[in-house]
């Protein structure tokens, strides 16, 4: 008998198997005892009452024995001999493409403009002491792509857009614990990603697959209509028969490129706005009504959102128990992201804060720039907060109560960033309709989670990267760039992705209507 059934369990015996075993059992109406395994499906956290409590769904099996599926990569086999495609891009979108390709009998060939993840450290290292970006290997850029030091947060709304249970999958086949296969709200960290990017770059050279670093699409070769390949660093030419292009939404260069080559490009709209931290501690002891948080419970998060003049504001991509980090792609601009440790142990929760932009917000960018309208926008105000500081990656910062009331604060807290922050007026160096828009959101979210307007908390700028402000336009269908034959525009920096799984099941959508295409062609 295999049975399905959801249990209250309280977080002091949420590791206690036998405990949560009797539970099971109780449900199923049998005795512990006739029970073979229990096996969790789902677990998620539920603070809504007086104290808060783990809700699990498990399966029962009692005489009858619970079979694994068996692994992905059980299915792969060398393609070192297939047909070649090209995907530029090692982020998540670039390397599940490839994975997929692989499964698919092609040959994936990476191109990445980046470093190895090991060695982007050193550079992600200078960065936050000497405020020194590398323009191709940075927070965004390298192996992994922006989602290898970062929350590692697996959570993604876009169900409907391919196979979630699939990428969580090959992510624990690559080394990632089988928790996130069923915790509601699954993460990773950036101490285990670097490992599970490497191994996944090992699955794609062990079948067949080549990854090369170092190596920066600087045009494309382009007939009659179809692109037959690349040039990599502005001298190497390589063909395919297929062109993945899965550059992140900071590839700023490939859309020029896409533009020059009189590709369609169209404007997007996006989200910016400012990082606000909190103490960790504040966010647990509203999340979880407790003084202290029990040491079985993750460190708590919050999602936050309301209207404001027709505009959304919202809290996005919130990182308990983590660090805000610059997240710059070129010298002389000022981003600010955040990421975390698996353990999400730091003191501080901090989230991206952010006010939708539409096309009218910026109609003098558009009628300047046309698809560039929202890129140029989004640079203007990294390049504004950068020169209004001191030349480095230091960021302007504001208690929360302050950047409200207009004021520069007179101290201000300590923070998890740690190229360190300055006190400034963010409220005037954020364009008048985010800035308002945000002083009104935080007190109406004040209003919604009691404690989180305060002057503990503090807001660093600018939050400009949430999602491409620009799409690189596919049909439908085949995935195919209408203008260009057999180039696919892939994942965030395409517009079709908006986080780390969403881009990974973009890549394996895309490699799988590359199978199509190319088996329609031979
Ligand atoms: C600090 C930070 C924290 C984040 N935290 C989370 C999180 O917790 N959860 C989540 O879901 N999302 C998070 N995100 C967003 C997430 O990382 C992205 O949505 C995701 O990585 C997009 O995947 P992608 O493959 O489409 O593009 P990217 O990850 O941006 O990868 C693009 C790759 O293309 C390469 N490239 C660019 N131009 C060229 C070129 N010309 N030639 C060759 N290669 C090129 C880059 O080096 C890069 O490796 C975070 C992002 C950042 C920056």
């Amino acid at each position: 008998m295999r049975k399905e059934v959801e249990i209250k369990v309280h977080p002091s015996d949420i590791k206690d198997e036998q405990k949560v075993l009797k539970k099971a059992a109780r449900k199923c109406q049998l005795h512990p005892k006739a029970v073979d395994e229990v096996v969790h499906l789902r677990r998620s956290i539920d603070a809504r009452g007086r104290e808060p409590f783990y809700r699990l769904r498990v399966a029962v099996f009692s005489g009858e024995q619970y079979q694994p599926e068996a692994a992905i990569l059980d299915g792969f086999q060398s393609v070192s001999d297939a047909r070649e495609v090209l995907v530029v891009g090692a982020g998540p979108a670039g390397y599940f493409a490839a994975l997929e390709l692989i499964e698919q009998g092609l040959k994936p060939i990476v191109l990445d403009r980046g470093k190895p993840v090991r060695e982007r450290r050193r550079d992600l290292r200078a960065i936050q002491q000497f405020g020194q970006v590398h323009p191709d290997s940075n927070y965004c850029f390298g192996e992994g792509g922006a989602g290898t030091y970062s929350d590692g947060k697996l959570y993604t709304r876009s169900h409907k857009r391919g196979n979630i249970e699939k990428a969580l999958r090959l992510l624990v086949e690559h080394g990632a614990t089988s928790d996130i296969l069923v915790d509601a709200h699954p993460h990773i960290g950036s101490n285990k990603l670097p490992k599970i990017v490497a191994n996944i770059r090992a699955t794609i050279e062990a079948y067949g697959g080549e990854v090369h670093f170092g190596t920066k699409v600087t045009d494309f070769l382009l007939r009659d209509g179809t692109i037959k390949g690349v040039i990599i660093n502005d001298k190497q030419s390589r063909y395919a028969d297929a062109v993945i292009l899965a550059t992140g939404h900071s590839a700023r260069d490939i859309y020029s490129l896409l533009q020059q080559k009189n590709i369609t490009i169209e404007a997007k709209p996006f989200a910016l706005g400012v990082r606000i931290e909190h103490p960790q501690a504040l966010i647990d002891s509203v999340q979880y009504k407790q003084k202290e948080r029990d040491e079985n419970l993750p460190a708590s998060s919050y999602r936050l959102a309301c209207q404001v003049k027709e505009r959304g504001v919202f809290s996005f991509c919130m990182c308990p128990g983590g660090l805000v980090v610059p997240a710059a792609t070129a010298p002389g601009e000022l981003v600010v992201n955040g990421m975390s440790m698996s353990r999400r142990d730091s003191a501080f929760a901090n989230s991206g804060t952010v006010v939708a932009v539409n096309e009218e917000d910026m109609t003098a960018y558009t009628d300047k720039y046309g698809a560039f309208g929202g890129l140029e926008f989004q640079k203007s105000v990294e390049q504004t907060v950068f020169q209004f500081g001191t030349g480095d990656q230091r960021a302007p910062a504001q208690r929360l109560v302050d950047f409200v009331k207009g004021k520069v604060s007179t101290s201000l807290p300590k923070t998890s960033y740690i190229p360190g922050v300055y006190a400034a007026p963010l409220h005037q160096l954020l364009p008048d309709f985010i800035s308002k828009r945000l002083q009104h959101g935080v007190q109406q979210f004040g209003r919604q989670m009691r404690g989180y307007y305060t002057q503990d908390a503090v807001v660093i700028g600018t939050e400009s990267r949430t999602s491409s402000p620009v799409r690189i336009p596919r049909n439908r269908q085949t995935y195919m760039h209408e203008d260009v034959e057999a180039l696919f525009p892939c994942g965030e920096g395409a517009g079709f992705a908006g986080g780390i799984i969403s881009a990974a099941m973009d890549g394996q959508n895309v490699a799988r209507a590359v199978e199509r295409y190319l088996n329609s062609t031979t």
